[in-house]
């Protein structure tokens, strides 16, 4: 995006920042320049004091009480997961379950409706750019039933080869699990071309939303996800919460997969029945601070607006991407037509690693890895990349930073 269309969004990133207490400290004697959203956002003051306020005011079990403060917290939790409705335009809550994150929503649904549904042959369909998340829980099931994985394949600018979705999809696809936004190449997937295909064929659709939940506007039902999985980190809200959104029927159907308090209608030793959808999948005492936080953090980052948000984001996308492929030696890593959020890159003769440490020590914070994507790793032929994800809080002069000491870097390394 050219400079002047940066300046003509009113959109105002500064007062945005100024919501965030930690991004006014330090490190190692310079201001902290966060670009590591991907792996996990900060948290502006309204949810921090929600927090102090849950623990303040509210703090008790949820649900089995009838004293004022159970009725309270009940209230605040069972808000959130009204928050999370909205979020992903789902009107009926009961097909919301609170998870601790993205990886148990997954593990969830591959757990319960994966072992109760997959046999013999059954074919598992992912893409070549999934995260780890979205790959273990599949092979567990798969091990586990004698079903089996196929890939759908990336090429050299990090989406999926085009055409390659109708060949893989066939009749024996019993479940399509795809990431909507990829972690570590930022690639926005056609969820729903990819989900009519599946459908097409009677299979399941599970969307993976972590890195989507953050930056692009969701309609679990425009996107044909029978399954979406987000967490609630990514999304400004504290760690150990998120959530799995699944249609109603789906998840009646499913078999529980932690047995517990809160999940049963009666028990006896001879027989237990299970409580209604989504209690049945919410064993034990949930992390009720993390719902109300997630709440908080929702209703945030929709007063804000997503579609400010996005488009805020991908400004500093492409004026990143620009600055970057400006210094020598830079080659990014997916650069597929849609991205959204996140710019990973290798520097010739500097390792990851190294980059990460420079930046550091100039308060810029990357992250450096295979991102959990060790798959991704493999097909463009590199251990790792640095990268850099940009959040609601980001400006330019954040990038300016990155793109100063990545340059003092390429000095340190070209000499
Ligand atoms: N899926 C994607 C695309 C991710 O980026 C991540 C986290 O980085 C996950 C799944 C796992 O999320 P969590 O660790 O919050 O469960």
């Amino acid at each position: 995006m050219s400079e002047l269309a940066v300046e003509k969004s009113v959109y105002d990133a500064d007062a945005v920042r100024a919501q965030f207490p930690i991004l006014h400290r330090e490190v190692h004697g310079k201001p902290l320049v966060y670009l590591d959203n991907a792996a996990s956002t900060q948290k502006p003051q309204v949810v921090i004091d929600a927090l102090d306020d849950y623990y303040s005011r509210l703090n008790a079990n949820v649900h089995r009480g009838v004293h004022r403060l159970s009725q309270e917290a009940t209230d605040a939790y069972e808000y959130g997961r009204k928050a999370v409705g909205r979020l992903l335009g789902v009107d009926d809550d009961r097909q919301i379950v609170f998870t601790r994150g993205t990886t148990e929503a997954i593990n969830l649904v591959a757990m319960s409706w994966g072992m109760a549904n997959l046999g013999e042959g059954d074919e598992i369909v992912l893409s070549g750019m999934e995260h780890h998340s979205n790959i273990v829980p599949w092979q567990l099931v798969a091990q586990a039933k004698g079903a089996v994985i196929k890939v759908l394949p990336i090429g050299d600018d990090g989406a999926i080869v085009p055409g390659a979705a109708e060949d893989i999809i066939g009749p024996r696809t019993k479940l399509l699990g795809i990431t909507h936004v990829s972690n570590a190449l930022g690639t926005i997937n056609p969820v729903r071309e990819l989900a009519d295909l599946a459908h097409a064929q009677g299979a399941v659709v599970l969307v993976d939303g972590a890195q989507a939940a953050p930056h692009v506007a969701i309609d679990v039902d425009a996107l044909g996800a029978d399954f979406y999985a987000i967490s609630g980190h990514k999304i400004y809200a504290p760690t150990g919460i998120g959530a799995l959104y699944g249609k109603a029927e789906l998840l009646e159907a499913m078999p529980p997969w932690q047995g517990g308090g809160e999940m049963i209608r009666s028990v006896s030793f001879e027989k237990t029945t299970y409580a209604p959808i989504p209690a049945k999948f919410e064993a034990g005492t949930p992390h009720i601070a993390g719902a109300v936080g997630l709440g908080a953090a929702i209703d945030w980052l929709l007063d804000l607006g997503l579609d400010a948000v996005a488009a805020h984001e991908d400004a500093l996308l492409a004026y990143a991407t620009e600055q970057l492929l400006a210094l020598p030696g830079v080659r990014i890593i997916g650069t597929a037509p849609h991205k959204a959020g996140v710019a990973s890159f290798v520097v010739d003769g500097a390792h990851p690693h190294d980059i990460g440490t420079f930046l550091d020590m100039a308060g810029v914070a990357i992250r450096t890895g295979h991102h959990c994507a060790q798959p991704v790793m493999t097909h463009f032929g590199i251990p790792a990349t640095a990268r850099a994800s940009f959040a609601a809080y980001n400006t330019r002069s954040d990038v300016d930073a990155l793109i100063k000491a990545l340059g003092r870097v390429i000095e340190v390394f070209a000499r």
